[in-house]
């Protein structure tokens, strides 16, 4: 069974071919400035590259051009259409309508456009995908996979803001949690690499990238994570501000004459990493800058440290134990002071970092990086959100 992953945003197009008996990416590939002038494909497969400058005007133009790569004699891994089983989509945001992996149906997209307005930036260029794709493959059966999903099973005082209880019931305004196929898929392969079924499993995830987010997860299933209604809660991020008192970016709205919108963009664009250190929304950047001695690239270094700490100590309250921490995506993989600081003075609750392993490189592979007497295992786990997707679509067709 062949699965075609596919990841819309507004101006772009990412998708991998995936054969689900070796689990083996055949091809992948994006598709760039899709709306805009200098389109661009590039497509990997048969171990090389292929460039292709065409104009991508829409979806639908750049969804076509991606299959007639797969199916070229050259650059291509099937011989027709027809060995494509099945397409995932990736979609951010399922709001209270969908908490698990749905088939697409015109019903189905109806309740998606619906629920378009609770990510902004991302669901409504998810359906731009969608919609491409049914109409280049009407016959295709196609799996939309949430982001949201793997958090539905936070019980309701973990998920809910204190706020007026109908106003929650008529807004739906709740946390959701994001990065939610990442936090499944180290979750399944930290269960896997320690050799213990995930149910007898207390696990700490923490997705560190650009975006972050942490996720206590309780025999495989989410019981709270980081992020909230929006990807703006929890740690602070690359240009994020994370967690703040909504009272001081209403203060900071009047002084700076913001509208709530601006203020919005503000705390996305401009906080976070970037505002802290005026350097970089890069942590590459941010540890180089560091190291020479910058005091405010090693000031927003010692934030972020400091903040997923805290979300570390209060899940493991929340889990009431804890056999697992895991760390993933861009940062987390990578940065090895992020990790150290993470976990440092934690050897009273069982956490005790190897500093050496710490340091090995990634290399795409699991590591322990987790010294012999420590009682919580610590491990690097390379993410892999597309296999999630290929997977939930391969189990529900
Ligand atoms: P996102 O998917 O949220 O855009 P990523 O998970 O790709 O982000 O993480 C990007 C972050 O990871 C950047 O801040 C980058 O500096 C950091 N990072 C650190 N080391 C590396 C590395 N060797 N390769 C890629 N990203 C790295």
């Amino acid at each position: 069974m062949k699965i075609l992953v596919i990841n819309a945003g507004s101006s772009s197009l990412k998708y991998q071919l995936i054969n689900m008996e070796t689990e083996a990416v055949v091809a992948k590939g994006t598709c760039e400035r899709i709306g805009i002038a200098g389109g661009k494909l590039t497509h990997k497969a048969n171990g090389k590259e292929f460039v292709i400058d065409k104009e991508l005007p829409n979806h639908t133009e750049a969804i076509s051009l991606v299959l007639k790569e797969l199916v070229d004699k050259e650059a291509g891994v099937i011989s027709s259409m027809d060995e494509i089983d099945a397409v995932g989509h990736r979609v951010v945001a399922s709001g209270e309508a969908f908490t698990k992996t749905t088939l697409v149906t015109d019903e189905v997209m109806e309740i998606m456009d619906e629920i378009a307005e609770l990510a902004p930036l991302h669901n409504p260029a998810a359906i731009l995908g969608i919609n491409a794709c049914r109409a280049v493959m009407p016959d295709k059966k196609m799996a939309l996979v949430f982001d949201t999903s793997f958090h539905a099973t936070m019980p309701d005082y973990a998920h809910l803001y204190a706020i007026d209880y109908d106003d929650y019931k008529q807004y739906k305004v709740r946390k959701y949690g994001a990065h939610g196929t990442s936090h499944k898929y180290v979750t399944g392969a930290a269960a896997e690499y320690l050799k213990k079924d995930v149910k007898d499993l207390k696990i700490i995830t923490c997705h560190l990238g650009n975006g972050s987010s942490i996720s206590a997860v309780d025999g495989g299933k989410c019981i709270d994570t980081s992020m909230g209604f929006t990807p703006h809660a929890g740690v602070p991020m690359g240009t994020r501000s994370g967690d703040i008192d909504y009272a001081a970016a209403e203060f900071l709205c009047r002084k700076k004459g913001m509208t709530m919108e601006e203020g919005l963009t503000y705390l996305n664009k401009k906080c976070g990493m970037l505002g802290i250190s005026g350097v970089s929304s890069d942590f590459r950047d941010l540890t180089s800058a560091s190291e020479q001695g910058d005091y405010r690239a090693t000031l927003a270094l010692n934030m972020f440290s400091y903040a997923c700490k805290k979300y570390v100590g209060s899940y493991m309250a929340a889990l009431g134990g804890l056999d697992c921490i895991v760390f993933t995506a861009g940062v987390g993989e990578n940065t090895a002071c992020v990790r150290r600081d993470v976990l440092s003075n934690m050897e009273a609750f069982g956490i005790h970092l190897d500093e050496e392993k710490n340091l090995q490189k990634n290399d795409g592979t699991i590591h322990d990086i987790s010294a012999p007497d420590s009682r919580v295992k610590i491990l690097v786990i390379p993410t892999n959100e597309e296999l999630v997707i290929a997977r939930e679509t391969a189990a529900l067709v």
